[in-house]
This record gives C-alpha cells, sequence and structure tokens, in this order.
C-alpha cells in the first residue's frame, strides 16, 4: 500500500518506520525542512531507541521517503496519516488544533484520487468531522473517508508499542476507511493485538479516557505515599500489595514527583475541556490533574526541607531532568516547575540528563548543565534523583558522597534503598518511605 505520514515527530517517524518496515511505501512529511534533511541522511530528530536503524533499512531498502512536499506524498495514496502535535494553548491549556487543519487542508490541496484520512494525533471529540468538513470543501470533486486511530506508543518503547501493541482502535464512519485500516494492519494480526471497531467519536473519546486513567492512577499512588510518610508507611510495598489485585493491576502505581510529558498534561486537561463543553462533570480527572499540579510545588518543598529549610546560596544537583527515561522530550516534564521554584527559592541549579540536555537549555535559564552526572554534584549540598534512567540507578554511592558538600538526597523516583544510601552516609529523602526501623 502507498502510505502518506503528515508530521514526523515521536509518533509520525515511528508509524512511518514501522508501516514502512511491513512492506508498505511510505513517504513521510514534515513542514520542518531541517528535520528533513535530517531524515533523509539517515539521522533521527529524536532520541527513541532502534529508530535510526529501521530508519536507516527502510530508506535503503526503497520502502521510505521523506519529503516538505505534500505534494509528493499524496499522489496515488490510499491513506494519509495525520501525526502533527496537538499542543496546548498558552491561553486556556486547550490542545490547539491548528496543525491538524492545516494537514487536513494540505492533504485536500494534494489529494489525486480516492482517499482514507487517518487522524492518528490525539483530538478531541469531533475533530474528525471538523477534518471532513475541511476537506469537503477544499475537494468537493473527491471521494475520501476520515477515520481516527488514536495511537497508545510509549516514548522510549515506541518501536515496541507499536509493532505489538495492547489493542489497535479504528474508529470509522464507513466500510471503505475499515477495509483501508485492516488492510493495513494486517501484519500486526500476528501479534494477537485485539482489534476495536467503533465510530469516529468514541475511538478519539478512548484515546483521552486511556491517558486520563493511567493519570489517575498516578495521583492516586502519589497521595498514598503522602499518607505514607504521615503514618510511618511504606508505598512501594503497598503498591506492590495492592497492584497485586489483578482488578487493579501493579503497572503505574510507581510514587514520585508527579506525571509530566507531552501527553498526560495536555490530554487531561484536553478532556476536562470536553466534559466542561458538554456539561458533564468529569470529578475524579479534575482531582487527579488538581493533585498533580499541586504534586510540583510539594516536590520543591521537599527539596528544600531537606536542605534544613532553606537554599538560599545553595547548589543543588538535579540528575534527570526528562519526564522518565529512555526519551530526550522535556515537555511538561516535572523537573521545570522544579527547578524553577528551587530557582525562585534562592538556589543555583546544575543539571544532568543523559539526552535531555539539548531541550532543558530551550525550556530553563540560569542552569549549569552537564555532561556526567559526577561533575553535576561535585560540591553540590543536595542532589536530587528526578529521572529513573539506568545509569542513575547505579551511581557509584562512595564516589558521590566524597565529591558533594554535604551528603543529602533527596530520590524523587525511590531508587535507593534507603538502608543503602544511609550506609553511604546521606540523609535520604524519599517519596512515602519511612526512615530506619
Ligand atoms: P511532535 O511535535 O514530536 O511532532 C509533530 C511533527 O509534525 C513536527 O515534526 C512538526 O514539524 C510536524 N508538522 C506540523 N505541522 C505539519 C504539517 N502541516 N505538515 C507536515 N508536518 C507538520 O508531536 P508528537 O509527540 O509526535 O505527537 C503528535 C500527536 O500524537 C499529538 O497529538 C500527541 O498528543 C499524540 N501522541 C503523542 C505520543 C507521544 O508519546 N509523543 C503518544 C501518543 C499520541
Amino acid at each position: 500500500m502507498k502510505v502518506a505520514v503528515i508530521g514526523t515527530g515521536y509518533v509520525g517517524l515511528v508509524a512511518g518506520v514501522c508501516f514502512a518496515d511491513m512492506g508498505n511505501r511510505v513517504v513521510c512529511v514534515d513542514t520542518n525542512a531541517a528535520t528533513v534533511e535530517k531524515l533523509r541522511a539517515g539521522r533521527s530528530p529524536i532520541y527513541e531507541p532502534g529508530i535510526e536503524e529501521l530508519l536507516r533499512r527502510n530508506i535503503a531498502a526503497g520502502r521510505l521517503t521523506v519529503t516538505t512536499q505534500a505534494r509528493e506524498a499524496l499522489d496515488g495514496t490510499e491513506a494519509a496519516f495525520i501525526c502533527v502535535g496537538t499542543p496546548p494553548r498558552d491561553s486556556d491549556g486547550e490542545p490547539d488544533l491548528s496543525l491538524v487543519y492545516g494537514a487536513a487542508k494540505d492533504i485536500a490541496n494534494a489529494m489525486t484520487g480516492p482517499l482514507t484520512v487517518v487522524v492518528k494525533s490525539t483530538v478531541p471529540v469531533g475533530t474528525g468531522d471538523a477534518v471532513e468538513e475541511i476537506i469537503r470543501r477544499t475537494r468537493p470533486d473527491m471521494s475520501f473517508s476520515v477515520a481516527s486511530n488514536p495511537e497508545f506508543l510509549r516514548e522510549g518503547s515506541a518501536l515496541a508499542d507499536f509493532q505489538s501493541p495492547d489493542r489497535i482502535v479504528f474508529g470509522v464512519e464507513d466500510a471503505k476507511a475499515e477495509e483501508t485500516l485492516r488492510k493495513l494492519y494486517l501484519p500486526l494480526r500476528a501479534t494477537g493485538a485485539p482489534q476495536i471497531v467503533t465510530r469516529r467519536r468514541t475511538s478519539e473519546l478512548i484515546k483521552y479516557a486511556a491517558n486520563a486513567f493511567l493519570a489517575t492512577k498516578i495521583s492516586f499512588i502519589n497521595e498514598m505515599a503522602d499518607l505514607c510518610e504521615k503514618v510511618e508507611g511504606d508505598v512501594t510495598e503497598l503498591a506492590a500489595a495492592v497492584g497485586l489485585d489483578s482488578r487493579i493491576g501493579g503497572a503505574f502505581l510507581r510514587a514520585g514527583p508527579g506525571y509530566g510529558g507531552s501527553c498526560f498534561p495536555k490530554d487531561t486537561c484536553a478532556l476536562l475541556h470536553t466534559a466542561q463543553e458538554y456539561g458533564v462533570p468529569l470529578r475524579v480527572v479534575e482531582g487527579t490533574v488538581a493533585a498533580n499540579n499541586a504534586r510540583k510545588h510539594r516536590m520543591a518543598q521537599k527539596v528544600i526541607e531537606a536542605a534544613g529549610g532553606s537554599v538560599i546560596g545553595m547548589k543543588i544537583a538535579v540528575l534527570g531532568l526528562t519526564f522518565k527515561p529512555d526519551t530526550d522530550d522535556m515537555r511538561d516534564a516535572p523537573s521545570i516547575p522544579l527547578i524553577r521554584h528551587l530557582q525562585r527559592a534562592g538556589a543555583e541549579i546544575a543539571a544532568y540528563d543523559p539526552q535531555g540536555l539539548r531541550q532543558a537549555r530551550d525550556r530553563l535559564g540560569n542552569v549549569a548543565f552537564h555532561g556526567d552526572p559526577y561533575e553535576c554534584a561535585a560540591d553540590a549540598d543536595v542532589v536530587v534523583l528526578m529521572t529513573e534512567w539506568n545509569e542513575l540507578r547505579s551511581l557509584d554511592l562512595g564516589r558521590l558522597h566524597r565529591i558533594m558538600r554535604t551528603p543529602v538526597m533527596v530520590d524523587l523516583r525511590n531508587i535507593y534503598p534507603p538502608e543503602l544510601a544511609r550506609r553511604f552516609g546521606f540523609r535520604l529523602v524519599n517519596i512515602g518511605r519511612p526512615g530506619p526501623r
């Protein structure tokens, strides 16, 4: 099948290389000329394990090409995937759909024959209707369908998630769109992934409901951690026991500094906007968002308390900046409000991240960035563990202790067992775990 993918970010690039790897002829389109240049040279503009190998393999096999011109991609194409960003608007946090509508217009102007337009970007209920309207108005002469096919991949394991998904959702309004999507996803039938075929509006809502539920699990366990801290409980043991109930499941029950990234904060807010628009209160999701927002400042407060009540003039070393390991994505990372809060409180910030430094520099001012965790922690008064990168899970605690000015560790991911950190002489503050027995 000839497939066009509009937008080559975390979702579009993964979809593009994976569809190509399944044997399709894929043309990826991005309006960013520098991104296209990089991709053509076989280099990925984003950090995602394994992506460059797949990119190069499919370019070399002639199955994947990249262009800035929608016209090149749409010529004789059966399916066009919209994978552009839907960032929150600064004014009200609602998703900005202008890129989606822009992509719909580009597709409409460039299409040459019958086409299934598939919206893979995360979009509010009814966006598919608007996309359909744009294309119909622009090209009343053309026959086309608009489908929704939300993406559930996780950054850091995006290729495996795409190639072996928990489920595939097709939101369709006609038989042609369903047939096209079924044909395209046929190679994934072997993985046993269930295919849910539903109406377009349900499909759009499924993505938000899934993300809101996962965010709720995180906020829930984070609040349990707060309670554990007061009652001398241990949230890691609590979560393990609670998660063993098969009705609950252990995933997303790890207490930490709050959820972040380019999806959960934006998608929970977007869902609340939709609910408000339709006059349906979603109190659980409202609570989830409120708890997470409050948490950002609580975490900074935790660092200040660990430092003895004031961080004025202190050096705080933040290890890990991205919202999770194995990505370079810094969008809405909890490290950003934490660092800004500590800076306002008078701290000097040094920071280290294995992949996120480039994006972090664009978002954070007055931070001394380092390419090595020990360099970053040298002479620090407090070290804060923000992201559980593998290399931060196995720090040489003896060395860390020797190079710091005062051995205070705030472990916001509960990486280090309290006994171990204390054995190395650290004063440890963590999330929801008691002091020594
Ligand atoms: P991104 O910002 O990384 O990438 C979007 C790309 O689209 C950019 O490279 C941009 O230059 C390009 N673009 C914008 N307008 C264009 C146009 N008219 N034509 C061609 N290219 C255009 O975004 P992302 O993280 O890949 O997310 C895309 C969508 O998928 C969002 O709606 C997001 O919520 C959703 N999503 C993201 C993830 C994730 O983990 N990142 C997971 C599931 C769903």
